[in-house]
């Protein structure tokens, strides 16, 4: 792809002035970038070894508390430092910034040298690793849906996040002619994102005023979550140097659609799709359905790495296609497990639950790990579902609270065998954690109800 670039490359374009600077970023807890910003010449010079950062990058939320109760770090243990080191493999171009390149870090533990085990990328990494140990290559795509609104981020800030107005009137799904109008923002986030490497297929207008879709093509599950990562941050930035904002909040308004984040999932040796078998109906292999059986049998297990905060749950409602039931079904978007591109070499399965809140690393790896549990133990898979999921009596509950999620997350033995207690305990804690500040809050909703009336 244009604008990857390999260490000798960086090294030459420092050189010649045309880069001078390079984003060192990690991926926290969020999913988001965060790091520093490194003169070009110092980089290729000594930081491409390594740089630091603090630790309370991997125990805070999203507006940087620094809540107790994580294992890793504490102010009792006085919040020392971990060690970014730079994944040279993942220096790219980021063309949508001046004379700017990024390379994306792992995060290793200062004294044991190890990877820190909650390390978003290192829980991903340990599930690629499992699967490789099988014989396994795993390939994933993300979906991202986001709203664009007319305001810029600071504008709506100002204002409160009040009256809202998204970049368009209408319900703009596969429309030309409304996303034409939008091109202002969406054509330079296709071509900066294709110029940074990254493997752009599309983008459409989605079924609200103001959503937006930008897909991906899949790739290797790493690359598949480092893309998405670019993606989001990207879409955020290009939006407010065009004087807009995007939101991926899962949920801006009740009374409007929800943005979701759908994963699609398949496994390959050797260039081969070994999720395909020609003799099936649908195509599907014997490893296909041992693999959508885990991913079905430990959902609610692992629900809360697709949906980590309360409002993640606001999507999921019947008739939304967000959905509630955790059955897999053929073509069929009322299934939380969608059988995609049936009898032909791309048979995958799409899981539709994960909202764009969602941390790709850590989503993939819990789906990962259910996939690869349900093909150690053969796990049989039900029949598909057929017709509208939402009212499906039989079918499972996705878990429709962060309490509920937390819960399941906390007592799962498989997650507990597959990503280690520390890692189970840690995002236990980050979930608990924000249902306290939620708890605390007193919303709008509460002082409009009972203001007059209570
Ligand atoms: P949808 O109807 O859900 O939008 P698309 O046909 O647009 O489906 O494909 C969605 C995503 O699926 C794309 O990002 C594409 O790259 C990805 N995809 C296609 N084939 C595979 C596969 N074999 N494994 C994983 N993802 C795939």
């Amino acid at each position: 792809m244009p604008g990857t670039l390999s260490f000798d490359d960086l090294k030459s374009r420092v050189t010649d002035g045309t880069i001078d600077t390079v984003l060192v970023c990690l991926i926290d807890m969020q999913g988001r970038l965060m790091g520093k910003r490194f003169h070009a010449v110092n980089f290729v010079e000594s930081s491409y070894k390594e740089t630091h950062c603090c630790n309370y990058l991997l125990a805070t939320d999203l507006e940087m508390a620094t809540p107790d109760g994580y294992a890793s770090t504490s102010w009792q243990a006085g919040y020392g430092d971990y060690v970014m080191k730079p994944d040279l493999g993942t220096i790219r171009l980021i063309p949508w910034l001046e004379g700017t390149a990024m390379v994306l870090c792992d995060v290793i533990d200062h004294h044991t040298h190890e990877p820190v085990p909650h390390s978003p990328r290192a829980v991903l990494k340990k599930q690629i690793a499992r699967a490789e140990a099988m014989g396994l290559d795993v390939m994933m795509a993300t979906e991202l849906e986001f709203f664009l609104f007319e305001k810029s981020f600071d504008q709506i800030r100002k204002e409160g996040f009040r009256d809202l107005e998204p970049i368009s009137g209408y319900n703009e799904d596969y429309h030309i002619l409304q996303t034409t109008k939008e091109e202002n923002v969406m054509r330079p986030i296709r071509n900066h994102l294709f110029a940074a490497g990254l493997p752009i297929e599309n983008s459409k207008g989605e079924a609200e005023a103001g959503q937006e879709e930008l897909n991906i093509r899949y790739d290797k599950a790493l690359n598949c979550a480092d893309h998405h990562t670019i993606a989001k941050h990207a879409i955020k930035e290009i939006a407010w140097q065009n004087g807009h904002a995007a939101t991926f909040l899962p949920k801006w308004h009740q009374d409007r659609v929800g943005s979701s984040s759908h994963v699609h999932q398949s496994v390959w040796k050797d260039g081969e799709p070994l999720f395909y078998d020609k003799s099936d109906k649908l195509g599907m292999s014997e490893l296909m359905k041992n693999y959508m059986a885990g991913l079905i049998a430990y959902s609610s297990d692992y629900t809360y790495f697709l949906a980590p905060y309360v409002n993640s749950y606001k999507r999921f409602a019947k008739g939304s296609f967000a959905p509630t039931k955790a059955v897999w079904s053929v073509d069929n978007r009322t299934a939380s497990f969608r059988l995609c591109g049936d009898g032909t070499k791309s048979v995958r399965v799409e899981c539709r639950i994960g909202g764009a809140d969602m941390n790709p690393y850590l989503a993939q790896a819990a789906m990962l790990a259910a996939g690869l549990k349900g093909i150690e133990d053969k796990m049989e898979l039900a029949p598909a579902a057929a017709g509208d999921a939402y009212v499906n009596e039989i079918a499972k509950d996705v878990p429709r609270t962060l309490n509920a999620a937390m819960d399941t997350l906390k007592n799962s033995a498989f997650l507990r065998e597959a990503f280690g207690d520390d890692v189970v305990d840690h995002y236990t804690r980050a979930a608990e954690w924000e249902q306290e500040e939620f708890d605390r809050a007193v919303t709008d909703w509460e002082v409009a109800r009972g203001f007059e009336r209570a």
